[in-house]
């Protein structure tokens, strides 16, 4: 994404920043405190969700000169170099551009020299799934045999494609999709720290769209301010995030699941009329019955719902059959989307 200034400010620069993350943070604290940290680090978890941010925080905070509990001070000269981004010895590489045997050969021939200026070097092989089988070999004999300055930090969407021998070399932490709450907040102080002025009820409505994605939402806070001005309504957040269809979606799963046809038609057509693909809408209609059907299985909890919504679909969740919705879900899937003008 071209536009990611918000992110970049507020990017996190202690354990304690990274939101959602508690356990990790939490562990790798007490390794950096104790000075006993692994020299490789397996960081798994969606997009969005903090890897590189901790595994930059993580390089920070063992290099720094006074860390406090096993955070970094912020203060000294090593943490200084980190937040400007220009320290020597956090060397980064994206295995999603820089994936042959020759990358990981020139890491490993470097990985051999001392740091620049702190104890440690550390190395974050981000998308590291994507790297080749002769690139993972190379990757593994350094793994095998770790100069003791080096730190490896390994961070992957996709930890069932890193073989086994890279694995059972490295401690793995998985990071977790954040909660629609916890990303609530995280934008709340953000848009305090920034003076923006959001409806309430705009964050939740930010927060529950990035879909545990921290960094999805401070992005699209980002250009919801940049379109709208610091001013948010939430009508401005909603049009912004292209939900001002979501009610007519619970309208429709309403009609479906009580088999209104005649309501479900015009609600369609209405729909229609207002210029809506209708594929679009139809999935967003599914989506919902998706939701009350996880609601009527008390799993609901991790649905990105906002509360008014929640209560909306828990009341329809118990009205509605287990049937009944499935023979919804199949309605949907039979609509016949021929002659529909929106849709090529
Ligand atoms: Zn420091």
């Amino acid at each position: 994404m071209a536009q990611e200034v918000l992110y970049r400010k507020w990017r996190p620069r202690r354990f304690a920043d990274v939101v959602g993350q508690e356990p990790v943070s939490t562990t790798l604290r007490h390794a950096v405190a104790a000075g006993t940290p692994a020299h490789a680090y397996l960081f798994t978890g969606p997009r969005g969700t903090g890897k590189t941010s901790t595994g930059r925080i993580l390089a920070k905070a063992v290099n720094c000169t006074s860390p406090v509990e096993g955070e970094p001070c912020g203060m000294c000269a090593s943490c200084v170099t980190y937040d400007e981004g220009r320290s020597l010895d956090l060397i980064e590489l994206d295995a999603a551009s820089n994936r042959g045997i020759d990358e990981i050969r020139d890491l490993r021939e470097s990985a051999g020299y001392s740091p620049t200026a702190g104890r440690y070097k550390v190395y974050l092989i981000d998308e590291v799934h994507m790297l080749t089988d002769a690139a993972f070999n190379a990757l593994l004999k350094t793994l095998e045999e770790p100069p003791p300055h080096v730190i490896f930090v390994l961070a992957t969407t996709e930890p069932y494609k890193i073989p086994a021998t890279i694995l059972s070399r490295c401690q793995r932490f998985d990071l977790r999709l954040i909660s629609v709450a916890t990303i609530a907040r995280l934008l709340e102080t953000i848009g305090a720290g920034e003076g923006f002025e959001v409806a309430a009820g705009g964050y939740e409505l930010v927060a529950r769209q990035a879909t545990g994605s921290a960094r999805d939402a401070v992005n699209l806070l980002d250009q919801l301010v940049a379109y709208n001005g610091t001013n948010l309504s939430l009508d401005d957040v909603r049009a912004g995030l292209g939900l001002v269809i979501d009610d007519r979606a619970a309208d429709l799963a309403r009609a479906a699941i009580g088999r209104d046809l005649k309501a479900g038609l015009s609600l369609l057509a209405a729909a229609r009329d207002d210029g809506v693909e209708v594929r679009s809408f139809i999935k967003s209609v599914v989506d919902v019955l998706r939701s009350v059907l996880l609601l009527k299985a008390g799993a609901g909890d991790q649905l990105p719902l906002s509360d008014a919504q929640r209560d909306d679909l828990e009341s329809l969740s118990v009205t509605a059959s287990v049937g009944d919705i499935a023979a919804a879900l199949e309605a949907l899937g039979e609509i016949d989307f021929a002659g529909d003008a929106y849709d090529s």
